[in-house]
């Protein structure tokens, strides 16, 4: 095992408050040249935004080191998409999307849909619209910056950008481009930076679908957290987790205890 990959919501930081413990686990990954990424689905701020918020919990991260679905979208959507796309982002995700051609909001034809949390920004309208962009064009690609259910807010748990992917998924009869968790792809295209292969790397979360299921489906190994959103009965829906930490504060201890020379940790027994 040499890279990690992080979740950030719920991982580092839960809303405003930072997990206790994450600044000082980041900084033994720097310290022992651990290479690794942050993995978000995180649409809602542009990475800057990110280095900002975690600069104000004493993380030290650059923009490069965090993966969001738009970075992996443009990608897709520079090489799929033949025309501009209508984006359903906030504002300021679109600066995550680079050079890449938006449509005028209210354009009736678009390259490709794209889905994000717009969180309070969703009404009827803005989800028809979308529905519309691609019922009287079928065949535009609809893209989703990941298909996560719900996030954990201060307030409570809030609707993420997966029920309104499934929702133009199930008027439309299609099935959307993942370009997030928990996409393959988007892991593909975080260790594709880091220069390893999937069954080098584990990946922390606290979604036991979107992170721990999915990073694993992948091939990684994938270490849940008891922060943020998880609770004692995602442990009953079937998913093993190569192991189960109570936060990221845990992690150096348990890196330790599975040394990359001796190999990767696993549930298989030692002496077989
Ligand atoms: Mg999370």
């Amino acid at each position: 095992m040499k890279a990690i990959l992080f979740d950030m919501d719920g991982v580092l930081y839960e809303g405003e408050r930072p997990v206790p413990g994450a600044a000082r686990t980041l900084g033994w990954c720097r310290e022992h040249a651990i290479p690794f990424r942050f993995l978000t689905n995180t649409t809602s701020r542009p990475r800057e935004a990110l280095v900002e918020k975690l600069a104000g919990m004493d993380i030290r991260a650059a923009v490069d080191e965090i993966v969001t679905p738009p970075v992996a979208a443009s990608d897709w959507l520079r090489r799929h998409a033949d025309r501009p796309v209508v984006a359903f982002v906030p504002e300021r995700t679109r600066a995550e999307f680079a050079d890449l051609p938006f449509a005028p909001p209210h354009a009736d034809r678009a390259g490709a849909v794209v889905v994000g949390d717009l969180g309070q920004g969703w009404d009827f309208d803005t989800l028809n619209r979308a529905f519309r962009l691609l019922f009287e064009h079928p065949g535009t690609p609809l893209v989703a910056l990941g298909l996560t259910r719900y996030w954990q807010a201060e307030d409570g748990p809030r609707l993420d950008a997966g029920p309104f992917v499934r929702a133009l998924e199930y008027a439309l009869g299609i099935e959307a481009v993942v370009m997030g968790k928990p996409g393959r792809s988007f892991f593909d295209a975080a260790l594709k930076t880091l220069g390893v292969e999937p069954s080098e790397a584990v990946m922390i979360g606290d979604d036991i679908r979107s992170d721990v299921d999915a990073a694993m489906q992948a091939g990684l190994r994938a270490i849940q957290v008891r922060t943020g959103k998880f609770r004692e009965s995602d442990l009953d829906l079937g998913i093993r987790p190569t192991a189960v930490i109570d936060s990221i504060a845990d992690l150096p201890t348990w890196w330790e205890r599975h040394p990359p020379d001796r190999g990767a940790p696993s549930n298989r027994p030692r002496h077989p």
